[in-house]
């Protein structure tokens, strides 16, 4: 049984207002992180090591540490909700069951970083979730958690929440900036970074809402204590949210020493896959990193079991392992068609791209027309090459990780699958035929045995 620390009372009814969530425990790690220094803080959650949960995984308490502190200009804590990886739903969950644990790190966070006005930036699409942050914003601020001189400690802090507009890019830090200053969301050219010039200029630390969260349980136990839990620097628990081709989609928390098998096939987890059917591959980390074929999913390289965390879902670099990225675990099964899976990512990273640069503008338009035309049945073994051209062109060569996150699944779907492609341009009639299913090929890829 995994540990629990950010869900252990999601089960308990009422626990999204405010005195259920008080009676469980609740708001005793803001009240003793007021009595605590901003450097104690830091150093709880230096300690912890905490990684960042929105995808990229950058020490929290490092990134803390680079806010700027010029003599009389506000500093900025800004939450990052902007959840719209494919695949990611675990920050909904959490907003929408349990809103009181990000608003009290919200508190511990801005009163470590010296934020008088903190910021929940919340896609547009979540259109029922700000009202219930801003519930509970309400309910701390009556409680005497928000407001003037909390808890008679002289901090000041206002939450305010703002919803954006529905574009994938404003989940892009500077973007997000960008956006809530009422701009349109472009990402910036960095340097700056927004530890220097953020939010209006201003010194700013964006953070996503589980890596918030988790500083609930770091100052309730310790950082210390935290980072016993885990395994190697993948300490803590993890929010993954799990979906596609399993018995039981969902969110789950797990503490990061359990193998992918385990997680997939687990009655505690996703419960294995529907009717019998066999694993054939993953993208364990949201749409953008790499897809794994299940032999590769299973097992690294090496031949080890491969684990739920940053270090081992990522073994073997690009060639033969992936990322934990924001644990947005899609599963599919023997029935699924890689090629057409690419093909709707693509298509999806084209349509958010923001088209100030031409490598991404331009390229991420060519691999989705690339692709329709190979799933139409109109592509010719020299496409296969110009995809894995045009996604190297993409990759490291733009203003944001847009362009890589739609270069990745590209690059991975041929380098893991590339005879599904070849059977989509040599028999293109076959290769519409429903479910698309692992008979079609002429040498099956590999997959677990039974
Ligand atoms: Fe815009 Fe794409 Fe360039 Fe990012 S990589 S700045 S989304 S064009």
């Amino acid at each position: 049984m995994s540990k629990k620390l950010l869900l252990k009372d999601a089960h308990i009814e009422g626990i999204r207002y405010f005195d259920v969530y008080r009676k469980q425990g609740g708001y005793q790690a803001a009240e003793k992180a007021l009595k605590m220094t901003p450097e104690e803080i830091l150093e709880e959650v230096k300690t912890s090591g905490l990684r960042g949960r929105g995808g990229a995984g950058f020490p929290t308490g490092m990134k803390w540490s680079f806010l700027a502190k010029p003599e009389g200009i506000p500093r900025h804590l800004v939450v990052n909700a902007d959840e719209s990886e494919p695949g990611t739903f675990k920050d909904r969950y959490l907003m929408e069951h349990i809103p009181h644990i990000l608003i009290e790190g919200i508190i511990i966070a801005s009163y470590c970083l010296g934020s008088n006005a903190s910021y929940i930036y919340i896609r547009g699409e979540y259109s029922w979730i700000p009202d219930i942050l801003e519930a509970a914003i309400e309910e701390a601020r009556n409680a005497g958690f928000l407001g003037k001189n909390i808890l008679g400690t002289g901090f000041d802090l206002e939450i305010y929440v703002q919803r954006g507009a529905g574009a994938y890019v404003c989940g892009e830090e500077t973007a997000l900036l960008e956006s809530l200053e009422g701009k349109r969301g472009n990402p910036r050219l960095k340097p700056p970074f927004p530890a220097v010039k953020g939010l209006w200029e201003r010194p700013t630390v964006v953070n996503n809402v589980e890596s918030i969260a988790a500083v609930v349980p770091i100052i309730n136990m310790t950082g210390a204590e935290y980072a016993k839990i885990g395994v190697g620097r993948s300490t803590g628990t993890k929010l993954i949210s799990a979906c596609g081709n399993i018995n039981k989609p969902g969110v789950y928390e797990i503490d990061m020493t359990i193998t992918v098998e385990e997680f997939i096939y687990s009655d505690e987890y996703c419960g294995g896959i529907p009717n019998g059917k066999r694993l054939k591959a993953c993208i364990p980390g949201g749409s953008s990193v790499p897809i794994l074929p299940a032999n590769l999913l299973l097992k690294t390289i090496k031949g080890e079991p491969r684990y739920m965390n940053y270090e081992s879902l990522s073994d073997g670099g690009f060639a033969t392992g992936t990322m934990m990225g924001s644990g947005g675990f899609i599963v599919l099964d023997e029935d699924q068609s890689v090629v057409e899976h690419t093909m709707t990512l693509s298509r999806f990273y084209n349509h958010e791209s923001c088209g100030q640069c031409t490598p991404c503008r331009e390229g991420t338009g060519w691999l989705y027309r690339i692709l329709k035309k190979i799933v139409n049945g109109e592509g010719e073994m020299k496409d296969i090459d110009l995809l894995w051209d045009i996604q190297r062109k993409i990759e490291g060569n733009t203003i944001c990780p847009l362009g890589d996150a739609a270069a990745w699944p590209v690059a991975a779907a041929i380098r893991h699958f590339r005879d599904e492609f070849e059977y989509y341009v040599k028999t293109p009639e076959l290769a519409k035929v429903k479910p698309f299913g692992l008979a079609h090929y002429a040498d099956p890829i590999p997959v677990p045995a039974e």
